[in-house]
């Protein structure tokens, strides 16, 4: 017997097969799950066009081994977030973070998690939705223990938004660590630098794209010595 589901899938990944689309999807009520989609990779489906990462579907599945998407209907496509270089990469930052930290159906917070996301797409203002995004992946990471923020330095106990950090935790400008790494958070290079150095590190998670290409090297230096 068919046992069918129906809800909010907010998109991480997909993979195409020859025919076919795999997506991985967080809904609040089903957690993160792997969705078959057969016929998904034909020109004709209606269904596959509408799995864009980062995209919000209503969806319609079956399960029977896995589960299989009957129908799906776009409900947001966060097209301002879409619209500007930085916004999208910290967007798929953001999604690749709770694709790696989101397993349990966490009601409340992907709630909150997801009208935070509405409402800086509908703002239409890009340095709102770029920090703004920027602190929901703090958001998520403090909410899984990766870090914890706002950072405090580990002497004097103020926030602190530059300085340095090492294992032990995070130091303010007047009282860096001997052998600490680097980090600011006053821009969006320095944002990025950092979030690409700590996903590295605790999540193994490799940014796939950077937005700022001429900068390669973060300037966040790790010293060696
Ligand atoms: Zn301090």
């Amino acid at each position: 017997m068919r046992e069918y589901v129906s809800g909010l899938f907010l998109i991480l990944d997909s993979k195409k097969y020859t025919d076919d689309i795999a997506f991985r999807g967080i809904s609040p009520f089903e957690g993160q799950q792997t969705i078959v989609v057969k016929g998904g990779n034909r020109e004709t489906s209606r269904r596959g066009k509408a799995l864009d990462l980062g995209n919000t579907i209503k969806a319609k599945l079956y399960k029977r081994h896995h589960y299989y998407l009957t129908e799906a209907e776009i409900v947001e496509s966060f097209s301002f977030i879409k619209s500007d270089l930085v916004t999208i990469v910290l967007f798929q930052i953001l999604l690749a973070v709770l694709k790696h930290t989101y397993f349990l159906p966490e009601r409340s917070f992907f709630f909150s998690l997801y009208q935070s996301l509405l409402e800086l797409n509908e703002a239409k203002d890009v340095e709102r939705a770029q920090l703004g995004i920027f602190l929901l992946i703090m958001k998520v990471l403090s909410f899984y223990d990766v870090v914890s923020f706002p950072f405090t330095c580990n002497i004097c106990g103020v926030h602190t938004y530059q300085g340095n950090f090492d294992y032990l935790g995070y130091y303010c400008n007047d009282h860096k660590a001997k052998e600490g790494t680097d980090f600011s958070l006053f821009s969006n290079e320095d944002r990025v630098a950092y979030l690409s150095l700590i996903l590295k590190d605790q999540l193994n998670i490799t940014l796939s794209r950077h937005p700022f290409p001429k900068h390669h090297a973060p300037s966040v230096e790790k010293r060696s010595n």
